[in-house]
């Protein structure tokens, strides 16, 4: 079977998205992340064409079908948030304006953190996070959201298959609305990934498989349930390179991409280096190759 994986990569380091493509072919990849900016601030760049056109060219020749490609939204929208009823609105503008930037590369899928309780009760969070997306949706065409599966950590929403649920049902549109998973923040959230199988189950019951857009596929830094949202490189956290290599040829999720977002092996060191083409190699052989010297 034809596994799509790639890892986020940079966009706005040089030439925006052909420096984007370029990154994924160093790695190997058939297919990538990224956010159109910082993910901690509304600054953003005007999208260049020429280079999205010259973006376009190379991934066609590698085989890089845009429907598998994911942006992601930045961390600085809470949509959960609404206790300031300006900000709130002023993060739904910034979100829609991020919608059409999605759509202006091509792209179609958007994932999500739904949000934090922030003094509010998880109710009206999801309440929030419902009204939000759907005043986004009454402005913007086509772009998909997907909504990011989280750890829980702090008062995080969206950290089970029922909060999600309750989010997917307040949607009207709910040919927009789909889910994104994360293995590392399923574990911490309390999901024993080694028994997809059973996740998938329930998850079906509940929302529907086929609302699985997108899986992003880290190791974690600590235990089942420790709602700590810490990532590991592949083979190197408590999951465990044999769960995740099942997981990412799962006959169920075929065709749906896999997205590294492990951590630079010897960040912030002299010699640093990406390990998501070493990675994706190990994933394509079904082997684990230590790969951290
Ligand atoms: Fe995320
Ligand atoms: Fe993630
Ligand atoms: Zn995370």
């Amino acid at each position: 079977m034809n596994l799509i994986i790639g890892s986020h990569v940079s966009f706005n380091n040089k030439n925006q998205l052909l420096g984007s493509v370029e990154e994924a072919l160093s790695y190997n990849a058939n297919t990538f992340m990224f956010y159109t900016g910082s993910t901690q601030s509304i600054m953003r760049s005007e999208i260049n064409d020429e280079y999205t056109y010259k973006a376009y060219k190379l991934m066609v020749e590698n085989n890089i079908n845009s429907d598998n490609v994911i942006v992601h939204a930045p961390y600085i929208i809470n949509l959960a948030n609404r206790n300031d009823e300006d900000k709130y609105m002023f993060y739904i503008k910034f979100f829609k304006e991020e919608l059409n930037r999605v759509k202006a590369l091509g792209f179609d899928k958007i994932v999500l953190h739904p949000g934090s309780a922030v003094n509010c009760s998880r109710e009206d969070g999801i309440k929030n996070i419902i009204d939000g997306i759907n005043l986004v949706f009454e402005d913007t065409k086509d772009t998909k959201i997907l909504l990011e599966f989280m750890a829980g950590k702090g008062n995080e929403l969206g950290k089970n298959i029922d909060e999600l649920k309750s989010i997917i049902d307040g949607i009207h549109d709910k040919s927009r609305i789909f889910v994104c998973l994360d293995s590392c923040h399923m574990n911490d959230s309390g999901v024993d990934v080694s028994l997809i199988d059973n996740f998938l189950d329930e998850f079906d019951k509940k929302i529907g498989i086929d609302k699985i857009k997108c899986f992003h596929i880290n190791d974690s830094m600590n235990p089942i349930g420790s709602h700590k949202d810490r990532h590991a490189n592949i083979g190197y956290g408590t999951i465990g390179f044999e769960t995740l290599n099942n997981i990412v040829h799962n006959k169920r999720l075929e065709g749906i991409p896999f997205i590294l977002e492990t951590p630079y092996v010897n960040r912030n060191q002299s010699n640093e280096y990406p390990p998501y083409k070493y990675e994706i190699e190990n994933f394509r052989n079904e082997k684990f190759i230590d790969f951290i010297q």
